[in-house]
């Protein structure tokens, strides 16, 4: 995949008029800091080097560093270097720092174009480079270690909260806590944590009460930075916020209160959905690696995730948008965990589409975005309920998602265009991985089918396929779902069906294993018999085979596209007259394709034997006559029937068991052969038929003649 940034911004002007999705964007230009063997110490000279790598050729210039805190001592840069796209240029610095932990900032132009990049050097910073594993429960603390003195245990607690819309109030989750004492020359650390799902922190800690020691004077510093999520405002910042100082504590237990931020509360939104969505995938098995915001960055019209920094941008206004964010986080998902490259939204149908839900794209586009479209709306739907108890976060819960089915009104006016082109619109890829998802299972309108979705898994599947297989289109995807779970395969095809797509595209084989089965049905009419095949289902390649066709002939031919029986395993022919056949089957499968192949077995229908009984004193010839379901014989519909034939002596001679049961006349043939297929000899015999549930039972007497 070619990373072709240029490319889109020539591009987007096209796409501001249409629905335009978050979307994913390569920036020119990359800086990394080189590994170096000690971390920086607060007024200490630190040596570094940075590395600047160009993905095109061009001009890098104007380079200058700064950052909080920092004196920057060399910058040992060219004032102009021209970058080829394939050497990075190296850049020796050296700076001392007040606070390690503040980054240091690194800006330059590039073609003129201005680039800001962050360089984090603090211990804990590149430290939190490293994926994480979880974020620790609220209240964990690093506590100082205990002093010589006696102690005395402390802990503050209080709340970090914001207002969504000015109406709902929402517990920030997972913000970075540091409690502070205040001091005239450098504040000290006393204890850190985050706060939980709902906002709160609790964070204990041991203070040193000596002869001459003061009293803590605390204050809480929050921060929008954990392990899972850093968001940073477009001078690469943290959003932070700081509590009122409480002097001279002499207590125990600080009760801080809820602390309402007064400005740049859409940080926290963001943070606090980042969060949602990075637990929601925790339990799911999925523990995904940090992710940087930037907001608000107001580049290009919209959010969109650049998977080269793993950083997420979302513009001015998006803060509110929980899905946009979710979007967003879930691209970050796809890069970490699946195969991630930055599609170019080009269509291949004329230019007539560009980047949105319901205009065709390409595979790639369509199949990255509608992963995006299809995830942020199942995070948001199922981040709805467990928060939703709690009456305050009814604005974060009632966020829906644009995911619509097509067809229903989700579709633009171009449906009819869109619609032959499902593998390349990412909206068809989302309504799709929606449908394998979720519990309804509703035809379509747009499908223009008859057979409505028919999968109910949730999530499992979807995700594993999607990170073991990292296929690159839906067809991939679809194939690699078939491959690692077979047991779906025909519901699967028929969901996909539903939503347009057709992976079926090979006929039917032939059905296997024909033969002819053992029977008990023989002909009434003297002369003709009939025979009862078996068979193996026919293989195919998706929807599976729904039924065949069948022809009884002289000589081996392919049978007529007409469907005369189901998808069933066994088929008994009519009385035909006795003479030699051939049985052919030929298969169709729900994709409307009729097999080729063809499967074929010659063999003879034999003509009844004949024999007379005799039934209220008078003779019959032919087959016995039973009358079931009268108060001498009553039968229930699950009944089965036992028929065994008797010589005069006794002897049983032949059994048929498990014939079904239903009341009426019921007519019995028997060929006059004994179990082991030998022609008796004439003479009298005796029929009993008897019901297997109630035991009872009733005898007719026949002499076989031949
Ligand atoms: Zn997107």
């Amino acid at each position: 995949m070619q990373r072709t940034p240029l490319v889109f911004l020539t591009i987007l002007p096209l796409l501001l008029a249409l629905d335009v999705q978050g979307d994913v964007r390569s920036e020119a230009v990359q800086v990394r800091l080189l590994p170096s063997a000690t971390y920086p110490t607060a007024g200490k000279a630190f040596r570094g080097t940075f590395e600047i790598s160009a993905l095109t050729s061009g001009e890098i210039s104007q380079l200058h560093l700064q950052g909080e805190g920092w004196s920057v001592d060399n910058l040992n840069a060219p004032d102009h270097y021209f970058a080829s796209g394939t050497v990075p240029l190296q850049v020796q610095f050296q700076a001392t720092p007040m606070f390690p932990e503040e980054p240091l900032i690194l800006t330059l132009r590039f073609d003129g174009q201005e680039v800001i990049s962050k360089l984090n050097l603090s211990k804990a910073s590149l430290h939190s480079r490293i994926p994480s594993t979880a974020l620790p429960p609220s209240g964990e603390t690093n506590s100082p270690p205990l002093g010589p003195t006696s102690t005395r245990h402390i802990t503050v607690h209080g709340r970090l909260a914001y207002q969504r819309n000015g109406v709902a109030t929402i517990g920030a989750y997972g913000v970075s806590v540091t409690i502070y004492d205040e001091d005239i020359t450098f504040d000290s650390v006393l204890g850190s944590g985050n706060t939980d799902s709902q906002g709160y922190y609790s964070i204990a800690f041991d203070w040193n009460d000596c002869l001459f020691c003061e009293n803590p004077d605390i204050y809480v510093h929050f921060e929008t930075d954990n392990s899972i999520v850093q968001v940073m405002s477009p001078l690469l910042l943290d959003y932070k916020w700081e509590t009122g100082t409480t002097s001279d504590f002499t207590g125990t237990n600080l009760d801080k209160g809820t602390f309402y931020p007064s400005s740049d509360q859409g940080a926290l939104h963001i943070f606090t959905n980042i969060v949602r969505a990075w637990h929601w995938l925790n339990d799911r098995g999925y523990t995904t690696p940090g992710v940087d915001v930037t907001w608000p960055s107001n580049v290009g019209g919209g959010a969109y995730y650049n998977p080269l920094t793993e950083t997420i941008h979302l513009y001015d206004g998006e803060e509110w948008d929980e899905i946009t964010a979710m979007h967003e986080f879930s691209h970050h998902w796809h890069n970490m965990f699946g195969t991630f490259s930055i599609p170019d939204y080009l269509d291949p149908h004329g230019g007539l589409f560009g980047h949105c839900m319901w205009c065709g794209e390409n595979d790639l586009a369509a199949w990255e975005e509608g992963w995006a479209d299809w995830l942020s709306d199942k995070m948001s739907r199922d981040l709805a309920s467990p928060t939703c108890d709690d009456a305050e976060n009814t604005a974060i819960c009632s966020s829906s998602g644009p995911l619509t089915q097509c067809g229903s009104g989700g579709c633009p006016d171009g449906a009819d265009n869109v619609k032959n082109y499902p593998y390349v619109t990412e909206g068809f890829v989302a309504a799709l991985l929606r449908d394998i998802e979720d519990p309804g299972n509703e035809l379509d309108v747009l499908s223009g089918g008859t057979l409505p979705d028919a999968l109910s898994l949730n999530t499992a599947q979807i995700l594993s396929v999607a990170d073991q297989d990292a296929p690159t289109s839906i067809s991939g995807f679809l194939s690699s779902f078939k491959a690692r779970f077979p047991q779906y395969t025909n519901a699967l095809w028929q969901t996909a069906r539903n939503n347009s797509f057709e992976m079926d595209a090979v006929p039917p084989g032939a059905a296997t294993q024909l033969h002819e089965s053992t029977s008990t049905l023989l002909c009434i009419s003297p002369g003709k018999g009939s025979t009862t095949f078996a068979w193996t289902r026919a293989a195919d390649d998706w929807s599976g085979v729904d039924g065949y066709s069948i022809l009884i002939s002289t000589a081996e031919q392919l049978p007529d596209a007409v469907i005369d029986i189901g998808d069933v395993q066994d088929y008994s022919t009519s009385c035909l007259s006795s003479g030699d056949y051939v049985f052919n089957i030929r298969a169709h499968d729900r994709s409307g394709k009729w097999s080729t192949e063809f499967a074929t077995l010659h063999f003879t229908a034999r003509s009844s034997f004949y024999y007379t009984y005799t039934r209220r004193r008078h003779h019959f010839r032919g087959g016995l006559v039973f009358s079931l379901g009268g108060p001498d014989f009553p039968i229930q519909s699950e009944d089965r029937l036992l028929i065994e034939v008797f010589d005069v002596s006794g002897r049983l001679c032949r059994t048929f068991p498990d014939i079904p049961a239903s009341p009426g006349e019921f007519t019995f043939e028997w060929d006059g052969m004994n179990d082991q297929g030998i022609k008796l000899p004439r003479g009298v015999y005796f029929a009993r038929l008897s019901s297997a549930l109630t035991g009872a039972h009733m005898t007719q007497r026949l002499v076989l003649v031949r």
